[in-house]
């Protein structure tokens, strides 16, 4: 395990809003809770949604996302349980198992199917749409999986362990760096009663979501199944959070694009009538 000396801050972001998720259901009838929502997209730019879906009954998740389109972001799937086989209209496939991360670039479009690959257990994850720039939303569709032996991982002389998903953090680096956005998307264990600390660029927005125990942040409790938005302090450089009880989250952080977001689900385009063509071409069958 590769043990780091973590960074010290000055100052720690702090919390801005709590925000809990709004439980909906997508797909075939998965339920889900949708963490981030419309209403935050410009607050989070570059960040467009976050569904957490977390369930032991399969009729909860059995149905699975059929084949469905996308265009113009992409999308960040992370499953801490569980087994999803994915298929796309480019010939892609893959199985996304616990652990492992699924990074799909929609590009001018794709596609798909996100189908569960198990009729009973725990099914656990996240789906995160991270936007495009205006320039890179035809760009061709791209995709891949990493196994969960391939995310790096680091353990901090307090025995908090870092799973390194996207970005960098206290000198480990990601399976993905993203040069407009410059993700950073870390999964965070810490036991209770220990602290930690990583940089989180200024120019960023950033948030945690608590799906285990609790933490504090600059003394603001944050609870499990909720969001803290982080603030934007430019003197801060980082974030420091301390578990109040054993406690895991995710903490996602990204460049803002400051460009116009429009939105019809699946498609997320600058203008309206980038979303026109997009349904066009989609009942065409020139999407994918
Ligand atoms: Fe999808």
């Amino acid at each position: 395990m590769n043990r780091v000396t973590q960074t010290t801050l000055r100052k720690s972001r702090s919390i801005d809003r709590i925000i809990q998720g709004i439980a909906t259901s997508d797909g075939a009838g998965v339920k889900l809770t949708r963490v981030l929502t419309g209403k935050l997209q410009q607050r989070l730019d570059p960040f467009l949604m976050l569904d957490a879906f977390g369930s032991d009954n399969p009729d909860d998740y059995i149905g699975g996302f059929p084949d469905h389109p996308h265009r113009g972001f992409e999308t960040v799937t992370y499953m801490l349980a569980g087994r999803m086989r994915h298929r796309d209209s480019a010939g892609h496939e893959g199985l996304l198992e616990s652990g492992g991360v699924q990074w799909m670039t929609a590009g001018r479009g794709v596609i798909h199917s996100e189908i569960p690959e198990q009729n009973d257990g725990v099914m656990e994850g996240f789906q995160l749409w991270l936007n495009l720039p205006a320039k890179r939303k035809m760009t061709e569709a791209w995709y891949r999986d990493f196994p969960g032996t391939a995310i790096p991982e680091y353990v901090t002389e307090e025995n908090v362990t870092v799973r390194v998903i996207a970005g960098a953090s206290n000198g480990v680096a990601g399976v993905i760096t993203r040069e407009d956005t410059e993700p950073l998307y870390l999964d965070i264990h810490l036991p209770a009663g220990a602290g930690f600390s990583t940089g989180i660029p200024d120019t960023h927005n950033a948030f945690i979501y608590v799906y285990r125990g609790a933490v504090k942040v600059a003394g603001t409790p944050v609870e499990s199944q909720r969001m803290g938005i982080l603030s934007n302090s430019p003197e801060a450089g980082g974030v420091t959070l301390t578990a109040t009880e054993n406690a895991r989250l995710i903490l996602i952080a990204g460049k803002p694009l400051h460009e116009p977001i429009v939105q019809y689900g699946p498609f997320v385009m600058n203008t309206q009538e980038e979303i026109h063509r997009a349904l066009d071409d989609f009942s065409n069958g020139r999407l994918a």
